[in-house]
């Protein structure tokens, strides 16, 4: 198996600042760090070398996305302030998500690096891709920065293969922990992009991300939610994923499957209360690959957007990577049994009776 990286250095020089966590500095609490910060990226990217994985996978290296290539996702006013402010040197995208001077050519790039893992995977270069990219994008919608998030990475990437390499069919599978409003709203009346959603049950976008948002128009039925109960673990995900996730990308038949790839999901993150580990993820990147390799040649492309624990996330790229190229790296993670040991973790009834709501949606793809 090929599997690509993206990866650059300038992802981490974008500057959110020293927020506290999700809030501006005020004279309450001392100044902080924001929770999107470069340190778990940077830590990911260790880890990778650091194991020796790097070596099995494919350099892919990132270019900036046009203002052409944004402008079929994003308004060409979204697009002027990103640019304004970030060549002011500061301000809030909206709200809850800073930047300083350079984000937006390094926003550029990582949207660039999007469509870079997209076409080396439609080209053949390699089987799957992972983009370790940011900022995120899957909250941005089309003209609106938010949730840390300026442009929508995944959605550029998705018309870029529709419109310059003819895929007519994609699937989006986002397991952030936050709810993928952007690429939902972008995707929403479009029936060639089937957008499906796991997520902790009205946790950010505030009012966002229920099962009842299921498409519009022509996209109707081509969205699915999973909000998923507060203190979800591996087996709600791996329901979830065997009774939604799989049985819609089954039916929908895609070319190619994206995944917005969030690891806020897990048992020690600060910004979601889920108890994913890093199996557990490993086991969902399995189900996507036999998935993938059944409908669509094993096409599929991460695309980097949450996860807050620095200690934490690493391990859980690395999974998910191991699993995307085959090759085990013989790291253990230590969280991995002492998160196993915790009660919660094998689906409970709350949460399968939300996840058998998700799944009355599956029929709806026509
Ligand atoms: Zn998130």
């Amino acid at each position: 198996m090929a599997t690509g990286f993206v990866f650059h250095e300038l992802y981490l020089w974008h500057n959110t600042w020293n927020w506290n966590q999700v809030f501006p500095p005020s004279l309450t609490v001392q100044p902080g760090t924001h929770a999107e910060n470069p340190e778990t990226k940077r830590r990911l990217r260790n880890l990778l070398e650091v194991s020796g994985i790097l070596d099995h996978l494919v350099t892919i290296k990132p270019r900036r996305a046009t203002v052409e290539e944004l402008s079929r996702v994003h308004t060409p006013a979204h697009i002027a302030k990103i640019r304004e402010i970030s060549d002011r040197g500061y301000g809030d995208a909206s709200s809850l998500t800073p930047l300083g001077a350079g984000s937006y050519e390094i926003a550029l790039l990582a949207a660039g690096g999007a469509i870079k893992a997209m076409e080396a995977v439609i080209t053949g270069e390699v089987d799957n891709a992972y983009a370790l990219i940011r900022p995120p994008g899957h909250h941005a919608t089309a003209d609106v920065g938010m949730g840390f998030c300026l442009f929508s990475n995944a959605a550029i990437a998705i018309r870029h293969a529709q419109q310059l390499h003819g895929l007519t069919r994609i699937a989006a599978v986002d397991w952030d922990v936050h709810h993928g409003n952007g690429t939902q709203a972008i995707f929403y009346d479009d029936p060639s992009v089937l957008t499906i959603s796991l997520h902790q049950d009205n946790l950010f976008p505030a009012n966002s991300g229920a099962i009842a948002e299921n498409g519009e128009g022509k996209g109707k039925g081509f969205n699915i939610n999973v909000p998923l109960p507060p203190g979800s673990g591996p087996g709600a995900y791996a329901a979830a994923f065997e009774r939604v996730v799989i049985p819609a990308l089954m039916r929908f038949k895609p070319e190619l499957i994206v995944v917005p790839s969030g690891f806020d999901a897990s048992g020690v993150d600060p910004m979601g209360r889920m108890l994913m580990n890093s199996s557990g993820y490993r086991r969902l990147a399995r189900m996507l690959l036999d998935a993938a390799r059944e409908l669509c040649g094993g096409r599929l492309v991460m695309t980097h957007e949450g996860g807050y624990s620095e200690m934490y996330v690493p391990y859980c790229g690395l999974a998910v990577i191991e699993e995307l190229c085959g090759h085990r790296t013989g790291v253990e993670d230590p969280w991995d049994q002492l998160m196993g040991q915790w009660g919660g973790m094998s689906a409970q009834p709350h949460q399968t009776a939300a996840i058998d709501q998700a799944a009355e949606l599956v029929k709806n793809i026509n």
